[in-house]
């Protein structure tokens, strides 16, 4: 199987582009931000499901926070800086300490635990130039940042949710098979031993209780705490390491986020950091990859070609166009004076699953035929068409049940 690289595949199917004044950074096409704002969609419902609430966090934030959190020491030259009249101030390359200041924002008593917040994290990273890769690797790019807020004794719970969600929305978007690695403390760190022996036997259980089994990666977890990371495998058998649940008891210290005991002593919550999909951007890429930009009805970014044979049939077709945007449905009208060959051949250019077919038939008696990828077509009444295809582009966030029983199964091990 030959490897298609998803820049090729942004240009041939007008999804983005880049260019050197702003290296790193992408700048969306329609057709790409509707496949973006597509996966953005599933993932917030996804995470509603899950019990997370969505929040919004400012961009730039004083360099002192950074300093405060630690993130200045390590990450300082990955970020970038700049004056804010006379202050240092920095973009911001993660959510983290956002988050632990809206939970912060008021007194919180141990019975609210645990809080769970996500947000569609905007950040920035400096990255040097000649590592810049497409969406795999840029500037400026979108987390599904999300961090838990609970009791030590929730921690192991909370790891297994995460694990089914996980693997629920790997599944959705056609990944069956994804590997599981436990990376343990680094060399530069915060945490005595004693925090990380505990962290890392949190994970190590929290892990099996969630029937994965991973392999060690010594020495690669985050200077805060450790962390399990999920690599998923594409077509090509290559893999991607897209999740991450991360154990964090330095930050709640650090930036003293507290709750209020059942002792009614003052506590430190524990944080789990994770994402799903980690950067969207890199997702969509590796996503263009896997599926050699033929993606399934619900991400297409047009999900139907409204195609007339003729020039008689424009009206109807015109109609047929609004009928199935009107149903929700992303359409593309290809109503031009050409021949239909020639539009299949573009339709499949731009890899879009269904085109809805009119001719002389369809216009008179208020039918369309839908011609599949692989050629197979079938005449139908249109609200047939309309609700067939609806159910196809559906997106399987709306099927919640699944995800809320493998949610809600009780846990034995903790
Ligand atoms: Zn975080």
């Amino acid at each position: 199987m030959e490897e298609v690289d998803h820049r090729a595949l942004g240009h041939a199917l007008d999804l983005f582009h880049q260019q050197d004044e702003g290296p790193g950074m992408v700048f969306w096409h329609p057709r790409g931000w509707a496949l973006y704002r597509a996966i953005e969609g599933y993932v917030q419902a996804r995470m509603q499901q899950a019990g997370f609430r969505e929040i919004r966090a400012p961009q730039l934030l004083a360099r002192s926070l950074w300093e405060r959190s630690g993130h200045w020491d390590k990450f300082g030259t990955a970020m970038f800086s700049l004056d804010d009249d006379g202050h240092a101030a920095c973009l911001k390359p993660m959510s983290c300490p956002c988050h632990v200041q809206v939970f912060g924002q008021r007194v919180r008593s141990h019975r609210e635990l645990p809080v769970r917040y996500a947000e569609f994290g905007a950040v920035h990273r400096a990255e040097p130039s000649g590592a810049l890769h497409g969406l795999m690797r840029a500037r400026a790019f979108t987390q599904d940042d999300a961090h838990v807020f609970c009791a030590p004794a929730q921690v192991v719970g909370e790891l297994v949710r995460f694990c089914a969600l996980l693997r629920h929305v790997y599944e959705d978007f056609g990944f069956e098979r994804f590997d599981v690695a436990l990376s343990t403390r680094p060399v530069r760190r915060a945490g005595d031993d004693a925090m990380w022996d505990r962290a890392e036997a949190l994970l190590a259980q929290a892990a099996e209780a969630a029937g994965l089994a991973p392999r060690i990666q010594p020495g690669e977890g985050a200077f805060y705490g450790p962390k399990l990371e999920f690599q998923l495998t594409d077509r090509y058998g290559r893999s991607w390491q897209c999740g991450t649940a991360q154990l964090d008891y330095v930050l709640p210290e650090r930036l003293d986020a507290n709750y209020i005991g059942r002792d009614g002593a003052k506590a430190r919550p524990v944080m789990i950091h994770h994402a799903v999909l980690g950067s969207l951007e890199r997702f969509i890429g590796i996503l263009l990859e896997h599926h050699d930009g033929w993606l399934p009805g619900w991400l297409a970014p047009d999900q139907i070609v409204v195609a007339n044979v003729g020039e008689r049939e424009h009206e109807y077709a015109s109609r047929v166009a609004t009928n199935l945007a009107d149903a929700g449905l992303r359409v593309l009208p290809d109503l031009r004076a050409e021949r239909l060959p020639r539009k299949i051949v573009d339709a499949r250019a731009y890899r879009v699953p269904v085109m809805a077919i009119v001719g002389a038939r369809e216009a008179a008696d208020g039918s369309v035929t839908l011609r599949r990828r692989d050629g197979m077509q079938a005449t139908l009444n249109l609200d047939d068409a309309i609700a067939r295809l609806r159910e196809e582009c559906a997106s399987p966030a709306a099927q919640v049940e699944l995800l809320r029983a493998a949610l809600d199964r009780p846990l034995d091990t903790a």
